[in-house]
């Protein structure tokens, strides 16, 4: 994972004489230092800038710093802002307006025309917040004081979705086969996937992996079955068939690292030459922070990347998931997700068993897999379609509990949840939305990161909350189809 950093840049001006800006760079200094012991990523102060030219050279190596994934402006006093539309115009990293001041409290006694021209963020907060809107910039405006924990928290928040837009920018997701046959919502434009999130989706042969599986060394294959043992249980006396998922997941990994892929697709029609389908090994590398998408869902694929990387630690618990099957027992409704392999163990209340089972389609040999219980929490599930020239991300909120039933005879990795508002009225909003069967599941990252995160792409976000009606959601489709026309 590539170590990220945010920069601070202060707007001022020339107005208030020398003393006022090393007084204010001193300060924009220990202002990042101390945010930056507190922040997900550190942020480092830049410049406080008073001309044009500072503003666009700033900009202009930001956008050049591959570390650099967001830059966070803070205008102590008013910085006039038409030396901010060149840099800002070109800048194409996310953008944070943090509205702060230095001092939390107006001092009684202190406080002349001094501290005043030191402490005018209300005022230059105005001017900022103005070429923002103009310049029609993409942004997040956060306002509070600067130390304030639930202040700090937001840029925190803001930061993960803007890393997620770093990553986002670098994705290269590798294909073993095409998606499946005849299946709508997993195809996309993966033109526009690239122009609009960054994307490279390509496609490998299934030969080329089934080569690069048989020049793995038994060796190699007793270290990754001592890195299983370590991690999981071992419930399964059919030892072959684990070595073969090891040999599948090393041969993959060293595909994938050659690469530069952080995210692959496959699927059970495609499996020429394999003689299982990849479910211990695809579970084993998500749990190491690839995405993964089934039946060649590639878009999925990307996502579930993407958000263990906005996750904690940069490798957060987000999974790929499929919903399976709904409880509709009155007062006790829930939908089931799995998938017939391939949940990824970050999600897992306990240690993962592996298990050796049939599996009835696919046609080939009976795949190791890891089953366990997901953990209760809030989530949320995610799901980006192609709606035709543009994307859209649904998103909605939803109460993972552990499993109501111990479901012994189902051989695969469960989650169960109750989707806001209601299942009943969750799912009818989903089925309006068009969300997909393939979601993303993720306990750490959150909607407001999602919705940062869109709002930096410029695509569509739909969220499905306790408040969202079916009403309410036709009605909000209906305009935002109407504008997304139009931009
Ligand atoms: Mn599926």
């Amino acid at each position: 994972m590539k170590q990220y950093q945010f920069w601070f840049v202060v707007g001022s001006q020339f107005l208030y004489g020398p003393e006022v800006l090393d007084t204010v760079a001193a300060r924009a200094a220990e202002m990042a230092e101390k945010l930056s012991a507190v922040l997900p990523y550190p942020l480092v102060y830049k410049v406080t800038a008073k001309t044009n030219q500072e503003i666009a050279q700033v900009c202009k190596e930001a956008n050049y710093e591959d570390s650099c994934a967001g830059v966070i402006t803070w205008c102590h006093t008013f910085s006039p802002s038409k030396m901010w539309i060149n840099g800002l115009a070109d800048l194409r990293k996310p953008w944070c307006h943090f509205a702060t001041q230095y001092n939390r409290e107006i001092p009684n006694e202190e406080i002349d025309m001094d501290f005043m021209n030191l402490n005018q963020a209300a005022h230059g907060d105005r001017e900022h917040g103005f070429i923002g809107a103009r310049l029609r910039k993409p942004r997040k405006v956060i306002a509070g004081f600067w130390q304030d924990e639930a202040v700090q928290q937001r840029i925190g928040s803001w930061m993960k979705a803007a890393v997620g837009v770093a990553v986002s920018k670098s994705m290269k997701v590798m294909r073993f086969g095409d998606n499946m046959r005849e299946v709508a919502v997993t195809e996309g434009d993966k033109v526009e996937v690239q122009a609009k999130l960054g994307w490279q989706v390509n496609t490998w042969a299934v030969g080329d992996l089934v080569r690069e599986m048989n020049a793995v060394t038994e060796a190699e294959i007793d270290a990754m079955m001592a890195r299983y043992a370590e991690r999981y249980d071992m419930a399964t006396g059919k030892l072959d068939h684990v070595r073969y998922q090891a040999r599948e997941e090393i041969a993959m990994k060293k595909m994938l690292e050659r690469e530069g892929c952080m995210a692959f697709s496959n699927t059970f029609q495609d499996l020429y030459g394999m003689e299982q389908l990849p479910g211990l090994a695809s579970q084993d590398l998500m749990a190491q922070g690839y995405g993964y998408g089934g039946e060649g869902d590639w878009k999925v694929s990307a996502m579930t990347a993407i958000l263990k990387a906005m996750g904690e630690g940069g490798n957060g618990a987000s999974a790929f998931m499929e919903d399976y099957t709904y409880h509709l027992e009155k007062g006790r409704e829930y939908s089931l997700g799995a998938h017939m392999l391939e949940v990824c163990p970050s999600v897992a209340a306990d240690r993962p068993r592996i298990e050796v089972h049939p599996l009835g389609i696919g046609d080939r040999e009976d795949p190791a897999r890891l089953v366990f219980e997901g953990k209760p929490g809030d989530a949320i599930v995610v799901s980006l379609i192609d709606m035709g020239g543009r994307l859209r991300l649904i998103c909605q909120d939803i109460h993972c509990v552990k499993p109501i039933l111990p479901m012994p005879n189902l051989p695969v990795a469960r989650v169960m949840w109750q989707a806001e508002p209601s299942l009943t009225t969750g799912v009818e909003c989903w089925i309006t939305a068009g969300g997909a069967h393939h979601t993303v599941l993720s306990y750490d990252v959150t909607a407001q990161q999602m919705k940062d995160w869109c709002a930096i792409m410029d695509i569509e976000f739909v969220h499905i909350t306790k408040d969202t009606t079916v009403e309410s959601l036709e009605h909000d489709l209906f305009l935002s189809d109407l504008a997304w026309k139009l931009k």
